[in-house]
């Protein structure tokens, strides 16, 4: 579960509650320093929510988040001082970017909002530099519909830069652009992330961009972190068999049979007694040794160590050892 250098971003123990709805059940993640961590799992799963209460955007029912060496403040100026090091960065077809406000309003707004000292012009051209609009004075008076879907990822990306974050929090930072330019955006993480030691938080959906970018995965499920570890631990030999359904359809790690997920999606307000993932559990569906059998249906399993950083929550894999590893995978 932990990163292993040192705390960037952490969730210990957090709790967030929608009236019934457990949506955050009991979530222990690290994002270390310069890590890039990917927080995976189906739509519904959780991981948008754990990613507002890690920005401070969400009061927890339970437990804290920390930034650096200690918790999170929630006084007003505590909240805004965290607020300016761990900023978010969304995609930006879901109305980021106001497309009345010219690129450098849109990357110049938090500097206003947090009342940053300093030449704001320098460090809006800084920003936009760096996230690969050069030169930057070309784009300064351009809207949003001037520029290509790429182009204003890029403008949100600097709009997050011109504070100089410790940690960034992308939620679906590709999902809606061409392959093509998102492997362009992917590097543009990854080169940050060398460039000024950023730690990265990715929230998506896809196994592949987690592949492609993440130093370490954590698979949600209903609420809770049921595999982490190292990404080609996680990838290429899941131990849980959520993990391993969701990687047997996607095809440059998979290589597996598909494995099809059935039963109820997953609803956080009903959550199964036991292993909340036995209504879907192929292994449990195929049949298992009694005394497993009866483990899933009673007891929620832990998340036990299984070695080389790699964590899991499964009663079956906690006893039968590290599974074959799949195949390696396809170029990126
Ligand atoms: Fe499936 Fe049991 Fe493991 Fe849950 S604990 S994932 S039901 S085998």
């Amino acid at each position: 579960v932990d990163g292993g250098a040192g705390v960037a971003l952490a969730a210990r123990g957090l709790h967030v509650r929608f009236g019934a709805a457990r949506a955050v059940d009991g979530v222990e993640l690290v994002v270390g320093a310069g890590e890039i961590v990917a927080l995976v799992g189906e739509s519904g799963c959780g991981k948008t929510t754990l990613a507002r209460a890690l920005l401070g955007l969400v009061r927890p029912a339970g437990g804290t988040v920390e930034h650096g060496p200690g918790p999170l403040v929630r006084t007003r100026a505590g909240l805004k001082e965290f607020r300016r090091h761990v900023q978010l960065v969304l995609q930006d077809p879901t109305g980021s970017l106001n497309p009345r406000h010219t690129v450098y309003e849109a990357v110049a707004e938090g500097l206003r909002v947090h009342r940053v000292e300093g030449d704001e012009e320098t460090r809006v051209a800084d920003a936009l530099s760096r996230a690969g609009l050069r030169p930057p004075e070309r784009f300064f008076l351009r809207y949003p519909h001037e520029l290509s879907g790429g182009q204003r990822q890029r403008v949100v990306i600097a709009g997050a830069l011109v504070l100089e974050p410790d940690v960034l929090v992308a939620d679906e930072p590709v999902s809606s652009l061409d392959a093509s330019v998102r492997g362009e955006i992917l590097a543009l993480l990854l080169r940050l992330r060398g460039e000024l030691g950023l730690s990265v938080l990715v929230v998506t959906h896809d196994l592949g961009l987690a592949w492609n970018i993440a130093d370490r995965v954590a698979v949600m499920y209903l609420g809770r972190i049921v595999e982490t570890g190292p990404a080609a631990d996680v990838l290429l030999a899941p131990r849980h068999p959520y993990t391993r359904a969701l990687l047997s359809v996607v095809p440059e790690i998979g290589r597996m049979r598909p494995i099809l997920l059935t039963g109820e999606a997953p609803d956080p307000s009903r959550i199964p007694a036991g292993c909340r993932f036995r209504p879907r559990c192929p292994a449990y569906a195929d049949g298992l040794p009694a005394e497993v059998s009866t483990l899933c249906e009673t007891r929620s399993p832990a998340v036990l160590p299984a070695g080389g950083g790699h964590h899991a929550a499964c009663h079956l894999t906690d006893r039968t050892g590290p599974p074959e590893p799949t195949g390696p995978p396809e170029p990126a």
